[in-house]
């Protein structure tokens, strides 16, 4: 099924009719959609652990999308984004079939925890998951071979970890075609080329030929109506760019860049522990040389001030939160922009400044 989004959204299956979705035990017809309790596990009681799974099968034949979310149980952005398309959108002219997952780790979920509590495994790092194998791997199998597998394109959303928070951002191996177009077709303004470590829902449903994305917005334990509003737009313009919502376009995030190797970029880190006063946010442009953050000690002697400053000029694309480091903690994610893309960039942050113009700032309204 794979082959499909190879053509021009306007010839997707135009000679084919639609088929209905099977997994393990059941089956969605064309035009119809279902709300799934699937058992992937079992409690230490031998009760079902059961993760919430919508399937909307369009009437028209086109490709199949899964949007997954809380693969980390305490990344909640992602579950809004994923339950709004499910149920808040209008499907009627669907063509395709979306698959929706917004609580993989239900584990992780239950407990507000990044990874299962389970021997703290990270389910994003178990797939493509094995039959037999370890609790993770075995709940990572059933949730790809039943609702992964079948697809033709992925979304699966992140929020950054505990104590810190990103700007919105897609994840990508920008030298896969496929993956680049999807990447491409999400309009954020900011791509981080790789291809993601192993284990990852993303890289292993790639391995497999269903190009996939993550998308990293925000901070852990929060709804974030901007960024789920921004990553909204982005899942309306994957769904225009592959067909699956013939009346809507394409969207262009008025600028973008993609890190890859030859930028620069650091995760700046603490050479002091102490307390963190930060002074520049997510999503803002700092020049080479200005002050991003001091730590402090906790009577704020003088002497002991340890002032972290800019070593390029860049855009802040992760920051921590919680304020407080030990030596060696992340303090900031600073990426380095083409000249032309620093000009853009510039240039929106003017105009957004003097309100002329609201529609091309989103990412800077985070
Ligand atoms: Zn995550």
């Amino acid at each position: 099924m794979s082959d499909d989004i190879d053509e021009p959204p306007d010839s997707n299956g135009a000679d084919r009719t639609a088929e209905p979705f099977t997994y393990n035990g059941g089956r969605v017809d064309p035009g119809e959609s279902a709300n799934i309790r699937y058992g992937i596990s079992e409690t230490y009681l031998g009760d079902p652990v059961r993760i919430p799974v919508t399937v909307i099968n369009g009437e028209h034949p086109g490709p199949t999308v899964f949007l997954s979310a809380a693969a980390h149980g305490d990344e909640l952005n992602g579950i809004e984004v994923v339950r709004e398309v499910a149920h808040d959108w209008d499907h009627s002219n669907l063509h395709g079939t979306l698959i929706c997952l917004p609580v993989m780790n239900v584990h992780g979920f239950l407990a507000q925890e990044r990874y299962l509590p389970i021997y703290d495994r990270d389910l994003n790092r178990s797939f493509p998951g094995r039959e037999g194998s370890t609790s993770a791997r075995r709940m990572a199998h059933q949730i790809f071979t039943n609702f992964i597998e079948p697809c033709d394109i992925g979304l699966d959303f992140h929020t950054s970890t505990r104590g810190r928070t990103n700007m919105l951002h897609v994840r990508a191996n920008m030298e896969n075609q496929k993956v680049a177009r999807v990447a491409k077709a999400f309009s954020s303004n900011v791509i981080i080329a790789g291809e993601g470590p192993s284990g990852t829902l993303r890289r292993e449903a790639t391995a497999v030929g269903i190009p996939t994305i993550t998308i990293e917005m925000g901070e852990a334990h929060r709804f974030q109506r901007q960024l789920i509003d921004r990553a909204l737009t982005g899942v309306a313009s994957v769904l225009a760019e592959f067909g699956l919502h013939p009346e809507s376009s394409v969207h262009w995030p008025g600028w973008r860049t993609i890190i890859d190797d030859d930028n620069e970029k650091t995760w700046i880190r603490a050479d002091a522990g102490g307390i963190v006063d930060m002074k520049r946010g997510r999503s803002e442009l700092v020049k080479e040389g200005e002050v991003i953050c001091v730590i402090t000690n906790p009577f704020k002697e003088e002497e002991d001030i340890v002032t972290v400053e800019a070593p390029f000029t860049g855009l802040i694309v992760g920051v921590l939160e919680n304020p407080v480091v030990y030596p060696g903690n992340p303090l900031c994610h600073l990426v380095g922009l083409t000249p032309d893309t620093l000009t853009a960039l510039e240039r929106e942050r003017t105009m957004e400044h003097a309100g002329s113009d609201r529609r091309i700032s989103e990412s800077a309204l985070e």
